[in-house]
């Protein structure tokens, strides 16, 4: 089992997590131990998914895990949204805050999975929602900048389940 470092907003390392991820397109052995390098650290920090970026890699990779569906996307797009919700996320990334997060209800994401092959991923809801926060992640846009005021972040002293 190998946890990798969560780099966070306050780390010497945080500059990756604002630039643009770079595509992927063939799947090397490398990127599939660093699939299985994240699914280890998104269970070890009780994340529901996690980016490449946040452990340091500037690929676009994500994985989450919501109830029991587990996805390892590699290169994914999101080419439909429908609907609008606003939920409270949190983010490893940026401990000690949630945001209030304004989402699309439903998404399909096209991607590759593990083996290389093109999959797409209808969601809806909470799986939605992460996508959408782990697709942000590759682009380098974290939680602060989706909320419309600055009353939207709360600080909170406990943690919680953050998206990623
Ligand atoms: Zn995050």
């Amino acid at each position: 089992m190998r946890i990798l470092e969560i780099i966070t907003i306050d780390s010497p390392k945080a500059a990756i997590l604002r630039r643009r991820a770079k595509a992927v397109r063939t799947i090397s052995p490398r990127i599939q131990q660093l699939i299985d390098a994240m699914v280890e650290t998104m269970r070890a920090y009780h994340g529901l998914g996690l980016a490449a970026p946040q452990v340091g890699e500037g690929v676009r990779v994500i994985v989450v895990e919501v109830g029991d569906r587990l996805l390892a996307l590699v290169d994914p797009e999101i080419v439909a949204a429908e609907g609008e919700e606003v939920g409270e996320e949190g983010c490893l990334s940026i401990p000690g805050i949630v945001a209030e997060v304004k989402r699309a209800t439903k998404v399909r994401v096209r991607a590759l999975n593990r083996r290389g092959k093109r999959v797409t991923v209808d969601a809806v809801g909470l799986l939605a929602r992460v996508l959408q926060h782990e697709i942000d992640h590759l682009d380098g846009i974290l939680i602060t900048d989706r909320v419309e005021d600055p009353s939207k972040i709360r600080v909170i002293a406990e943690p919680v389940q953050a998206l990623s």
